[in-house]
């Protein structure tokens, strides 16, 4: 991982260096601020041959990665590989985090939020709060190819979804449908809602006030291929027990996902709403653009999110934040890294052969 960074980041300095030399002998240009021009600020990474095709994901995709590296090294576009490998985790009920089997809202009704971005061509889209269809990410995929929009959701991503034969179900298992029924038990003791108690028991307020831990979970996975191609996929049912409607990161793009043919892919999972105030997947992909490293690229968000997180309810004692949000980063070249405002993290990878998981960087010992 990340053998080359040096050389490469040598190497994206000269090339900024060079740009911003040519603007200044670039009579058109020079109306402009060096720092502006495009030569500066946008310019492309050197592609490389023969890159392996390399597939990350957040550590519940170990499938996913191998199926997306395997449908790669078969020639398989980006985009489909990385979503046939989110497919597996999006079908699995025992992942309560995406898809069928995902959590529900406070009402009990499961709602997905997706997206997906394909490279080669810069085209996204996405969908949100779609209720009833197990892979939000292929709808999201029908929206990229066949409409003029870049994001449906609620009842109309659904309309879409049914007019292009998605197939409607009920997505809640027994097993999320318990856990939701623990939570609503367990929320006031003001309500009529009880936990399981006996005769003897007495005091049903502090069985109901009892420690409960609201889960969180999605996929994001990002693949390139030998072409330096890149396309990446986001998808989850989003925060346990949401209000109706709550759209969290995972559906927006330059939140939850971003990529660019020319730079990398990034993707993230963790509390949403702190990752839609920064907009992280994107301020990432241009950090790796500015020659940071993927995971380098990973703790700026990381650390962008703790400069911006004010609200004395969101920090510990030690103010620091409450919550945790992790970043997935992949360059064209395959380089990879990932990083959590809180250690203990990992992320999956196939680069070739078994998968596996690896440790992300963090900004705080947990
Ligand atoms: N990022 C997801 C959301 O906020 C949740 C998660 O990854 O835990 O909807």
């Amino acid at each position: 991982m990340n053998r080359s960074d040096g050389s490469r980041r040598l190497f994206l300095k000269l090339t900024a260096l060079f740009s911003a030399g040519a603007a200044l002998h670039t009579g058109g240009l020079l109306a402009k601020p060096a720092g502006m021009t495009p030569q500066t600020t946008r310019f492309a990474m050197p592609r490389t041959e023969g890159i392996r095709p390399v597939s990350i994901a957040s550590y519940n995709g170990l499938e996913s990665v191998r199926r997306a590296t395997e449908g790669m090294r078969n020639g398989e576009d980006t985009l489909d590989a990385v979503l046939a490998g989110v497919n597996i985790v999006e079908d699995d009920p025992a992942d309560d985090s995406v898809g069928y089997g995902g959590l529900p809202n406070e009402d009990g009704v499961v709602e997905l939020d997706s997206c997906v971005m394909h490279g080669p061509t810069m085209r996204g889209a996405g969908v949100a709060a779609l209720r009833g269809i197990r892979n939000p990410s292929r709808v999201a995929k029908v929206v990229m190819e066949r409409t003029d929009h870049v994001l449906l959701v609620g009842e109309g991503a659904l309309r879409f979804a049914r007019a292009h034969g998605f197939r409607e179900e009920n997505l809640l298992t027994d097993a999320s449908r318990e856990k939701w029924l623990r939570w609503k038990e367990r929320l006031s003791t003001e309500d009529d809602w009880l936990p399981p108690h006996t005769p003897e028991d007495r005091n049903i307020g502090a069985l109901a006030l009892e420690e409960y831990e609201r889960p969180t979970g999605t996929i994001n996975c990002l693949g390139v291929n030998a072409n330096g191609d890149v396309s990446g996929v986001t998808t989850t049912s989003g925060l346990a027990f949401k209000i109706p409607g709550r759209v969290g990161d995972s559906p927006i793009l330059g939140a939850g996902l971003y990529v660019d043919n020319s730079v990398g892919a990034a993707g993230s999972t963790g509390r949403g709403e702190a990752n839609l105030l920064s907009l992280a997947s994107f301020l990432i992909v241009e950090r790796m653009r500015q020659g940071d490293t993927p995971t380098d690229a990973c703790l700026f968000a990381c650390r962008r999110i703790v400069e911006q997180t004010k609200m004395k309810r969101l920090l510990d004692k030690t103010g620091r934040p409450a919550f945790n949000v992790n970043f997935y980063a992949l360059t064209i070249h395959g380089e990879h890294g990932s990083a959590s405002i809180w250690s203990g993290k990992k992320y999956a990878v196939n680069d070739g052969g078994e998968s596996r998981l690896l440790d992300a960087a963090f900004l705080y010992q947990s």
